[in-house]
């Protein structure tokens, strides 16, 4: 029987009744486009100036959004996800660091996500930016093919380190690791280093992913290729599916500085390519890990379908659900539900660094990306089914 995502019971089995109304009262915030814009633009200021707003998002956003500020406060909510079979992966949310000393420590506490994923049966895997162990201006310069400066090299030679030691580790402790994708024009050192990472450590299954944003035109090809590199050198391909993240930033970049937009056309070639890359990887189970990382209910319900039409169990350990913590539950429960391997990214860190990560979900979420209608909908029915 395909997976019922209107089953709300299960959705948000989770949720106490407070809890289920805190959520309904910042999904209703959210919806406003209007609010969404002044709250950012009050909330920068007010952590600028020092005002004491800490308090407030920490109730709000950060508690629907965020694990914790900590990596212990995350424990405690992976352990109420694993009730419902859901796994949890720290995501350190910190972003934007510059100094050496700053990447360093990110590092350090990439690895100790690493180790606790080691240690829990409820941390399927790890996750990590190569942003957060490197300069993004760095990066760019790399993916240009410009020439760098013998500090620039030896920064360099720094984030290979950071990533090898973040890859070795996992590798140590047998914890898969999801390399995020970014911008495009930072992509190609990411994606250097993340093939060398699967290269060294992907024999006889993925260690290491490379993540797919199916938003981008070439994408689909990219993976075929992939796949093929890896099936001639004998390892395994780690691949998370997204359709991707940074689509406005990449369309106006390349309006402002006239080269050809990166991104499919419309969201149709979007979705098709998303989903002919399940397809992809399902049919080619035994070369491919695949991680699909999505809240889009058709997308999953096909990757589920798939499961079932290629005679895979639902718990099969080279297919796996991703969604974000607090964003469709009632797709992560009802999948774990059913059986399906689902872990949800789980971000934490301190309230003020977290901050970039929560605009960005609070954007995602008005009733102009769409996202919050469907969210509140379901919330406002489940708040009429526990009353009737
Ligand atoms: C577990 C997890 C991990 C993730 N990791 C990453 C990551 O490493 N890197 C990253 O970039 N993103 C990542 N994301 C975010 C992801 O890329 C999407 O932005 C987000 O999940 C929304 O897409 P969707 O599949 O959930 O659903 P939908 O809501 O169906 O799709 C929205 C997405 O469709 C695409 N789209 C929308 N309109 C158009 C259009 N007009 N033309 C072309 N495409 C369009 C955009 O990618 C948009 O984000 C992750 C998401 C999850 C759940």
């Amino acid at each position: 029987m395909p997976v019922d995502f209107n089953n709300l019971e299960i959705a948000f089995a989770a949720k106490n009744d407070k809890a289920l109304k805190k959520t309904h009262f910042v999904f209703s915030t959210m919806k406003s486009n209007a609010l969404v814009k002044a709250g950012t633009t009050l909330t920068k200021l007010a952590l600028k100036s020092g005002l004491p707003v800490k308090g407030i998002i920490k109730r709000t956003l950060f508690d629907i959004f965020c694990g914790g500020e900590t990596i212990d406060e995350c424990v405690r909510t992976a352990a109420q996800m694993q009730k419902f079979k859901v796994g949890a992966i720290l995501d350190y949310s910190v972003e934007g660091e510059k100094t050496e000393a700053g990447f360093d420590s990110t590092c350090a506490e990439i690895i100790r996500t690493v180790e606790r994923a080691g240690k829990s049966e409820n941390m399927p895997f790890a996750a990590f930016k190569v942003t957060g162990v490197g300069a993004f201006d760095l990066l760019a310069k790399i993916h240009e093919g410009k020439a760098l400066s013998s500090d620039e090299e030896a920064a360099y030679g720094r984030v290979e380190e950071r990533v090898a030691r973040i890859c070795g580790k996992a590798a140590e402790l047998g914890v898969p690791v999801l390399i995020d994708a970014e911008e495009t024009w930072i992509q190609k050192p990411i994606d250097d280093l993340t093939i060398a990472m699967m290269e060294k450590y992907n024999k006889g299954r993925a260690l290491v992913y490379y993540t797919f944003q199916m938003y981008c035109h070439r994408m689909l090809e990219n993976l075929k290729e992939l796949h093929a590199m890896a099936s001639e050198k004998g390892y395994v391909l780690g691949a998370k599916l997204v359709r991707g993240a940074y689509m406005e930033k990449e369309r106006a970049r390349s309006f402002d500085l006239h080269y050809a937009d990166p991104i499919q056309p419309d969201k149709q070639s979007t979705d098709r390519d998303f989903d002919a890359g399940l397809e992809f990887c399902v049919e080619n189970v035994k070369e491919v890990n695949l991680f699909a990382g999505s809240h889009n209910e058709d997308s999953n319900l096909k990757l589920a379908k798939l499961i079932g039409d290629h005679g895979l169990s639902v718990d099969d350990k080279r297919v796996s659900f991703g969604q974000l913590f607090g964003m469709s539950d009632n797709i992560s429960y009802n999948l774990a539900n059913a059986g399906y391997n689902v872990a949800k990214y789980v971000p934490y860190g301190p309230i003020k660094a977290s901050m970039p990560y929560l605009f960005r979900r609070a954007e995602e979420n008005t009733s102009v990306k769409g996202q919050s209608s469907r969210e509140l909908t379901l919330i406002e029915r489940e708040i009429a089914r526990r009353k009737s």
